[in-house]
Order: C-alpha cells, then structure tokens, then sequence
C-alpha cells in the first residue's frame, strides 16, 4: 500500500487532527470515554455521542472547547478526508474510525470485542487497507470463556452462601453496567447494591437507554440487609475497609485478566469471573484476517505475539508503542479514582 496518511501517533496528517491523544491536541477524534483514550483539554473534540456524555460526566462540560457528535455509520467529509465511527462493542458509545483518502482505507479499533453485550452498539467489521488495532489480550493463552457460563458461576455460589454477600470489583465505566446487564440476563432480578463510586455512570447508562433494573446504593444499608445480595464495587474497594460492612463477603473481581490464576490468588479473590471487554487472541485474528489489510500497526497491549503471527500471514505488521496511563483491563493499572486492578 501507498504509504499511510495517518502518523504513528495517530495523527490524520492530511487534517491535522489526532485519535485519542495522551496530551491536549487542537482537534481529537476519541474512541471512547476511557481516561486511557479520553483525556480532558482538547479543543475540539468528535465523538458519538454517548462517548461526548460520558467525558462531560466524568470531565466536565467543559472539558473540551467543542464536542462534535457524530452517530454511528455517518460518514463525515472534512477537507479530503471521510470519517466514519464503526461500532466497537467495547462499552456504551465505543467506536473504530474508519478513515478515507484517496482511495486508501484505515481502521484505528480502539478497544473493541466482539461478542455480544447488549451495554454497547454491536461491533461492525470494517475492510481496510491498514489496520490498528489493540492487543491488550495478545497473547495465545487469552481464550475468553463464555460470560453466561462465568454468571452462572456467581448466581450458584449466591444460591450457595445466602448468608454471605457477593461483593464484585469492577471497572465503574463498561464492566459494572455489563456485569449488571449479565445478571438480569441470567434472571436475576433481586435488586443489586452498589458502592457509591459506581452510581453515576450506571444512572448515565440507564438515561441513555440501557436498563439495569433495580439499583441501590450500599450506603445507609445495614449489614444484615445485605446478606445474600450482589453488591458492585471497584476493584480496590473489594479489599479495603469499605468491605468490612458487608456480612462475610465472598471477594470477586470480573476482568479478562481473572484467566491468569496466580493474579487472582495473589490478590485474595475467592471467586475470579473471566469476564472481559476486550478481543482476546481468537477475535483478534480473526479480525485482523476479516478486514483484508496488508498492513497491521499493534498498540495498547502485547504487541509482540500479535506482530509475530501477521508477519506470519504474510502481512507487513509492527508495533506502535503508544504508552500512557492504563484504564480498565488494558494493562492493569490505575484509573482515576485511584484503583489497582487485579
Ligand atoms: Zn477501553
């Protein structure tokens, strides 16, 4: 292929504007509301706009010079270059963007699954000619479970210790509002607890048309109140003081990352739930195959073992090595509300 009109930072050279920059930038497409992806400081910022509610949510009204909305499958012109948002199905609002110059198509995933989450708009395979794509699964020992089976898991260890609570560490943004929408799923209609840093992004998720059912916060409980009750929290909160209100608590924690056992012993969790928002190695190569492109750039995750298997398939692949503070599953770091995963 012609040599690319996107930079390896990620900027749209012909239009000067960049994919969810680490630092403030002009003008930013952003993929999605996590603080990973999406910062505060840009001046102008496009983004669907259920990405736009979430970063006013956590940043502030303000938090960019302008928001430009742009839905899903509407292909925008700017100068010469056509950009289009494909569903991601990563969390609510989450998108690719599919980039168009002159006769040249690029695909920048963001995080993307592929599997069905009815808390984000089903991911759409683009076609391109150069794909970036994440890999923070990338490596051959990521084979996400089915998440029905790993609810399962939780409903029958509750039925189990009905004197116990269930006290499950989440991401507040995608995975709380995904764990909750599983459960309702399974049946479970008893009204689910949650730990105050998790209330305002579920109520965002409901005002924008995805219902959780039956919500309550944990404060001004009784701790009798809560015996046999699910309770959502983040991952930190699991392990610190704030759990010691609950009666006898069954430790979980529901991330892709909970496949690595020794993680999940480390950590002290009784009951580990492989439950991840992200592609793992299947999806990631089969994705990468489906979308036809010659050339693959590897970013946020394992890159190594992802570059290795294209270049095998006859693809010209490398890494781009964008680091910056990780939210969510993607390395296990921090997010703002200074939380370790694990
Ligand atoms: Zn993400």
């Amino acid at each position: 292929m012609p040599t690319p009109f996107l930079a390896r930072d990620l900027r749209v050279i012909p239009i000067d504007a960049y994919i969810d920059p680490p630092v403030p930038r002009a003008r930013a497409i952003i993929t999605h509301g996590h603080s990973d992806h999406a910062r505060s400081g840009h001046g102008a910022v496009l983004a669907t706009p259920d990405t736009i509610a979430i970063m006013k949510a956590r940043y502030g009204e303000d938090s960019a010079e302008t928001f430009q909305p742009l839905e899903f499958d509407t292909p925008l012109v700017v100068d010469d270059v056509t950009i289009t948002l494909k569903p991601a199905g990563h969390i609510l609002g989450s998108a690719q963007v599919l980039l168009e110059h002159q006769g040249q198509r690029i695909v920048v995933t963001g995080d993307y699954k592929r599997l069905p989450d009815r808390t984000a708009q089903p991911f759409e395979l683009a076609e391109c000619d150069l794909l970036v794509t994440e890999a923070t699964f990338g490596l051959p020992v990521f084979q996400h479970p089915n998440p029905q089976d790993e609810v399962a898991r939780l409903l029958r260890s509750a039925a189990t210790f009905p004197d116990r609570a269930h006290v499950i560490g989440c991401y507040a943004l995608g995975k709380a509002q995904r764990m909750i929408a599983l459960l309702r799923d399974a049946g479970y209609d008893a009204p689910i607890y949650l730990h105050g840093a998790m209330i305002r992004l579920c109520e965002l998720y409901v005002e924008r048309g995805i219902p959780l059912g039956l919500l309550k916060p944990t404060l001004g409980t009784t701790k009798s109140e809560l015996a046999g009750q699910i309770v959502i929290a983040p991952p930190s909160a699991i392990k610190d003081r704030w759990s010691r209100r609950l009666p006898d608590p069954v430790l979980a924690v529901a991330s892709g990352w909970m496949s690595v056992k020794q993680r999940a012993r480390q950590s002290g969790v009784e009951l580990p739930l492989v439950i991840s928002d992200h592609a793992d190695w299947n999806e990631l190569r089969e994705t990468i195959a489906e979308t036809g492109a010659s050339k693959v750039w590897v970013t946020h995750g394992r890159e190594d073992a992802l570059v290795y298997h294209c270049r095998q398939q006859g693809l010209e692949a490398e890494p781009l090595n964008i680091r910056a503070f990780e939210e969510g599953e993607d390395q296990g770091d921090t997010e703002e509300q200074g939380e370790l995963e694990t």
